[in-house]
């Protein structure tokens, strides 16, 4: 790397030499004896550091470092006044107009190396952060448009900025009226987090919320808009914390979070500030992206539940029941496990349509689908068949138990009272029929026996369940 270059500007010939020599080694110099002749030399050749004197024939030092405190192009580069110890107007003058640092005369060669040292150190420290932000801004950009998956980017994102700048924990959490205050990324906790916030115990994200601002609190332990919540804050060892609201068309749809339990030495600066900032803008997007996604991937599991859903029962479809059928009893071979299923069909139902109309008709089989649902468990398949035909596949049940739920299901159809049906009963005639795993049946056998059974409890009287090896059906009531 190449030195840093000194631009040392005096009247005094003995005093720059003394200046040159105390630099040499570590630095390159340069020299003007004059305040113009210095102005020049700063705009043409950019140096790292100015050391001026104060008092000059032309242009006296204090003008010089206005201008270069004035010039955008110049005004990062430290000035170092050198002046007469008496002189304390001077120095205050000096220091008024942007001076960085001052050493009085007679100089003292070590004192002005260490001086010169601190602020570039100070400077290549800065320059360093700064072109490490630029890199990771860099790369967010890049991520943001190739990654397809939005958690994903915001995952990165979290990941970097807790990287860059020295937080313990940074998270982007999304808002939105449907799922409310919810975490998407966090970079200490795993992949597919989804922690809903209670807003009551987060008032600095409710106020970025209300405020549309960034909400920056350096002590956390004693600000006064963390006192509702001390007592949570207290146990956290937080120091400071920073919400940078993320905005979308005017609207707040996320907070970019910033927390740590260091104590920064000038709380939360203005690189950090600024650099969140930057960040919340790219996360945008991504963030609105991901709750989109997230939406759409809902609606898409609904239409696709509501394809092999029946749409009046609820119950699902002939032609899922089917899908399901094979599957489960291709399972229960495999695994030598019983499998029933229960067969029933509406009592009379044509006298209920002829007596209470269609759409009567109708808010019965829909009742009904209700009260299934209401007793099936997880893993049982209930299924509308037909018009007024209903299957309920049972997994892992032999027929008593079989059994025993048709005649809860049976009564409390006949219980229910319908709409607009008055004390009107509802009955239904049963079919159950059970794989027991070493018979030589099939999927379609299961089906036919229940439903032969279903016609022999018609036959019987209706308002019956008929169960197979036994002769007769077995009486409801
Ligand atoms: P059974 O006790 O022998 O089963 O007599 P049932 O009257 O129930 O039998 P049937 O098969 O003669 O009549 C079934 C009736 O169910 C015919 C049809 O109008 C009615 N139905 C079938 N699907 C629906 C539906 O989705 N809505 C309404 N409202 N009625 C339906
Ligand atoms: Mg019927
Ligand atoms: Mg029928």
């Amino acid at each position: 790397m190449k030195p840093d270059k000194v631009l040392i500007v005096d009247d005094d010939k003995f005093i720059r030499t003394i200046l040159k020599d105390a630099l040499a080694g570590r630095y390159t110099t340069l020299e003007a004896d004059n305040g113009q002749t210095a102005l020049d030399m700063v705009f043409s050749t950019l140096p790292d550091l100015v050391i001026l004197d104060i008092e000059m024939p032309v242009m006296n030092g204090i003008e010089v470092c206005r201008i270069i405190k004035e010039t955008e192009l110049t005004k990062r580069i430290p000035v170092i006044l050198i002046t007469a110890h008496t002189n304390r107007d001077e120095i205050i003058l000096g220091m008024q107009t942007g001076a960085d640092d001052y050493i009085t005369k007679p100089v003292h060669p070590p004192e002005v190396l260490a001086r010169v040292d601190a602020h570039l150190l100070y400077k290549n420290y800065y320059n360093e952060l700064e072109r490490r932000d630029l890199q990771m801004l860099l790369e967010l950009y890049d991520i943001v448009t190739v990654l397809r998956n939005p958690m994903k980017i915001l995952l990165f994102v979290v990941e970097k900025i807790a990287d860059v700048i020295e937080v313990e924990r940074c998270s982007i959490i999304s808002i939105n009226d449907v799922n409310g205050i919810v975490v998407k990324a966090c970079n200490d906790l795993q992949e597919n987090i989804e922690i809903r916030l209670d807003l009551n115990r987060y008032p600095e994200i409710r106020k970025a919320i209300e405020t549309h601002q960034a909400v920056i609190v350096n002590d956390v332990k004693n600000d006064l808009l963390m006192e509702p919540v001390r007592q949570y804050v207290e146990a956290l060892n937080l120091n400071s914390l920073i919400v940078v609201p993320i905005i979308k068309k005017e609207a707040v749809i996320g907070t970019l979070l910033l927390r740590t339990t260091m104590k920064l030495r000038d709380g939360i600066s203005e690189r950090i500030s600024k650099l969140t900032h930057l960040v919340a803008n790219i996360s945008a997007n991504a963030l609105e992206n991901a709750t989109l996604f997230e939406s759409m991937q809902s609606a898409k599991d609904l239409f696709e539940e509501m394809a092999i859903r029946d749409g009046l029962s609820m119950l699902y479809t002939h032609r899922h029941f089917y899908e399901r059928l094979e599957k489960e009893f291709s399972r229960a071979v495999r695994h030598n496990e019983p499998l029933s299923l229960i067969f029933f069909d509406i009592d009379d139902f044509k006298q209920i349509n002829d007596k209470y109309g269609h759409i009567r008709g109708d808010e019965v089989i829909r009742q009904i689908g209700a009260l299934i649902r209401e007793f099936v468990r997880e893993i049982d398949i209930a299924a509308r068949y037909g018009g007024e035909e209903f299957v309920i596949l049972l997994p892992k049940t032999e027929a008593p138990g079989a059994l025993e739920l048709a005649r809860r299901i049976s009564s409390s159809i006949r219980l229910f009272r319908y709409k607009g049906m008055g004390d009107e009963q509802v009955t239904i005639s049963a079919g159950i029929s059970t794989f027991t795993g070493n018979s030589n049946q099939s999927f379609t056998q299961l089906v036919d026996m229940a439903n032969q059974l279903m016609f022999k409890a018609k036959s019987e009287g209706k308002d019956r369940i008929a169960i197979m090896d036994q002769s007769t059906a077995v009486n409801q009531s």
